[in-house]
Parts: structure tokens; C-alpha cells; sequence
């Protein structure tokens, strides 16, 4: 099959590999689409140590099942599915069920380089980690399961009501993510700080009132657009700035919800926290009833998937579409690479501009 390699860090190259072998209770997946996350870029570049040359990396993933292994109900040979990439071992399922990302002796696929992911024509997983896709979802956009679920965690961990108004720092793919995950539960007074134009304008067709943090300060014009303080803000980007404006534009008594990784460590502003009684709430991954539901709600907004792609790209254009989202591009929303499109010649290489690159500075989902 055909493989996309990290060779080096900052090159990615199509290589032939065997197809990895099926064993029991595994299924083999024929890749249809697999996103590329700000996690893979990072780890492309060499920036977060989370992966190795010569490592097949891709988490966010859709396809057919093309084989399954003993132990496995042939009936889902030809269905359309996703996977959540997180593998929780058997014996501690019971002890970690509902909070799965806790587990110790995890792994995720597309992050351990021993185990071949998804950039690749094909790639096994375990049968239980498999979701089969909702009918009216095309199945390349099975792909964006894995990062809305990350935003339904993070809605869910910080809380999220339908009366309550939410700003979210950062509209790259996870923010994009974090405001489906808003409607999924029924907020209504939403709004997104995000920098580069592109992204606002995705994050309006996906009906989210937009501010632009070059304009004036973030709190004031939040608090315009939502009517005052906001009940809860969501991080998405994770540096001072951020955290910050977080603070400052959420209520006395609200909710901070930090899912962006953008720094190690952050400094904050105390009395914010103290005097004021804010909650910092963290929020990594997600829970398998995060994934399941992120893939069945989305199922129901089939068009809002097809929204949050910018363009598919064959593997012939992986390297480059890593350069230029390394290089902080002016993609807007989500890329996805597929194996069976052919070359489309300049059609990943023509930029007007060079963005700002947002979200994400480090990573966002943690994987
Ligand atoms: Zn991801």
C-alpha cells in the first residue's frame, strides 16, 4: 500500500509499505479521509516531541472496512466507519469507563510510532474502537469526528447550557469544532475571537457571531455582542493573552474552560480567580461517549461538515500542505488528505497572503 512516512522532521514522503496484518478482534480499514491535526503538524515540524521519523502518523480518520479478524462480526465488511484513536487496554476499561483519556496504559493511534496510522492506504484497528458513520454523512467527513469530539468534551467539561453566553478564543479547526459542539447542545449567544479573516468568515457560514481581536479590546467587544460578561469562555488557543482575555471577559463566578496547549505555563491574573471565584476547568481529549455522540450529532449536520473542510488533497500534496500549515497558511478550516485523488497540480501551492496562525501555536487537541 501506499504510505505516508515522516522521514525526517519538516518531510513526509509516499512510500510503499505492507498492508498491516489483521489479527482477532481487529478490522482493516481502506482509508477514504484522514484530517490533518494541528497535533501532526507540530509533530511534522519536530516542535512537540510527539512524533518519530519514520512514523506513519494520522488519527483523524474515515473509511470502509475492507477485512476484519477472528472474533469480529463480518457484517461490518463494506460500511462505512471512523475510529476513535485512543486504545484503552481490556483489563482497564472497567476500572476507566466514562473517563477513558485517563487511562495509564493508553495509546493512541497516530501518535505511537510503532503502530502504522492513518495516512496510508489502509489501517487496522481495534473492532471496539470502530464507529460505523451515520447514513447521511459523506464518509470522507467521518474525519472530522475526531476533532468535534474533542470540542464536545470540552463544551461538556466547562458545562455548557443552552441559556448560558460562550466566547471562544480561537476559530482555527478545534474553535470551528468547538462551535458545533455549541449548537449540538443548544447555546444560542455565541461568540468566536479569531484573527485571520478566512477562519471568521468559515466560522460565520457556521452561523457563530465573529470578533476580531485587532480591533479593540476582546472583552469589550465580547461582552457587546453577547450582552455582557460571558457565562463561560473557552480557550482554544492557551497562551497569556488568551487566558487573560478569558478571565477579564468571562462573569464573576464563570467558567474558564482551557483546552488549548499554546504554552507550557501560563502566568494568570489571581484576584480573577480568587476574589472573583472563576473555575479553571482543563479539558484533553475525550471520553469514548464524547466520540460516539460527536459522530452521531453530526450525522444530523451533514452540510456544517462539509463547511468545516478547505480542500482534500492526495497524498502526492501531503508535503506541501504540511509546509504551508507549518508555515501558518491561510487555510481556514480542515485539510484532508486522500489516498485515490489524483495530483491536482498547484492546487495545494497557490496562496494569496501569509495568515496568522491563531489556534493552535503549539497544539490543541494533545495528541
Ligand atoms: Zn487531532
Amino acid at each position: 500500500m501506499k504510505a505516508l512516512v515522516l522521514t525526517e522532521f519538516g518531510r513526509i514522503e509516499v512510500q510503499e509499505r505492507p498492508v498491516p496484518a489483521v489479527h482477532r478482534d481487529q478490522v482493516l480499514i481502506e482509508v477514504s479521509a484522514t484530517g490533518i491535526c494541528g497535533s501532526d503538524v507540530h509533530g511534522f515540524t519536530g516542535e512537540n516531541g510527539r512524533r518519530s521519523p519514520g512514523q506513519v502518523m494520522g488519527h483523524e480518520s474515515a473509511g470502509t472496512v475492507a477485512a476484519v479478524g477472528d472474533g469480529v462480526d463480518p457484517g461490518l465488511v463494506g460500511r462505512p466507519v471512523t475510529f476513535n484513536p485512543v486504545v484503552i487496554p481490556d483489563d482497564q476499561r472497567q476500572a476507566y469507563a466514562g473517563r477513558e483519556q485517563h487511562t495509564p496504559g493508553r495509546y493512541v493511534i497516530g501518535v505511537r510510532p510503532d503502530v502504522s496510522a492513518a495516512f496510508a492506504e489502509y489501517v487496522v484497528v481495534p473492532a471496539r474502537n470502530v464507529v460505523v458513520l451515520p447514513v447521511a454523512l459523506a464518509t470522507p467527513h467521518g474525519a472530522l469526528i475526531e476533532p468535534l469530539a474533542v470540542a464536545v468534551h470540552a463544551a461538556r467539561r466547562a458545562g455548557v447550557r443552552p441559556d448560558d453566553a460562550v466566547l471562544v478564543l480561537g476559530g482555527g479547526p478545534i474553535g470551528q469544532s468547538i462551535v458545533l459542539a455549541l449548537k449540538m447542545i443548544g447555546a444560542r449567544r455565541v461568540v468566536v475571537s479569531e484573527i485571520a479573516p478566512a477562519r471568521r468568515a468559515l466560522l460565520s457560514r457556521l452561523g457563530a457571531a465573529v470578533l476580531d481581536p485587532q480591533d479593540g479590546a476582546v472583552v469589550d467587544r465580547s461582552a457587546g455582542v453577547l450582552g455582557g460578561p460571558a457565562d463561560i469562555v473557552i480557550d482554544a488557543v492557551g497562551i497569556d493573552a488568551t487566558l487573560a482575555d478569558a478571565l477579564a471577559g468571562s462573569r464573576v463566578g464563570g467558567v474558564v474552560c482551557l483546552v488549548g496547549m499554546g504554552a507550557p505555563t501560563l502566568t494568570l491574573d489571581a484576584y480573577r480567580v480568587s476574589t472573583e471565584e472563576r473555575t479553571i476547568i482543563g479539558s484533553f481529549t475525550y471520553a469514548d461517549r464524547d466520540f460516539t455522540d460527536a459522530a452521531a450529532w453530526l450525522g444530523t449536520e451533514p452540510t456544517l461538515a462539509a463547511t468545516l473542510v478547505t480542500r482534500e488533497v492526495p497524498f502526492e500534496q501531503a508535503q506541501a500542505a504540511f509546509t504551508g500549515l507549518a508555515a501558518g497558511d491561510d487555510t481556514a478550516g480542515k485539510i484532508l488528505i486522500r489516498p485515490g485523488r489524483s495530483p491536482d497540480p498547484g492546487g495545494t501551492t497557490k496562496r494569496s497572503r501569509v495568515g496568522h496562525r491563531s489556534e493552535d501555536p503549539l497544539d490543541t487537541s494533545g495528541m
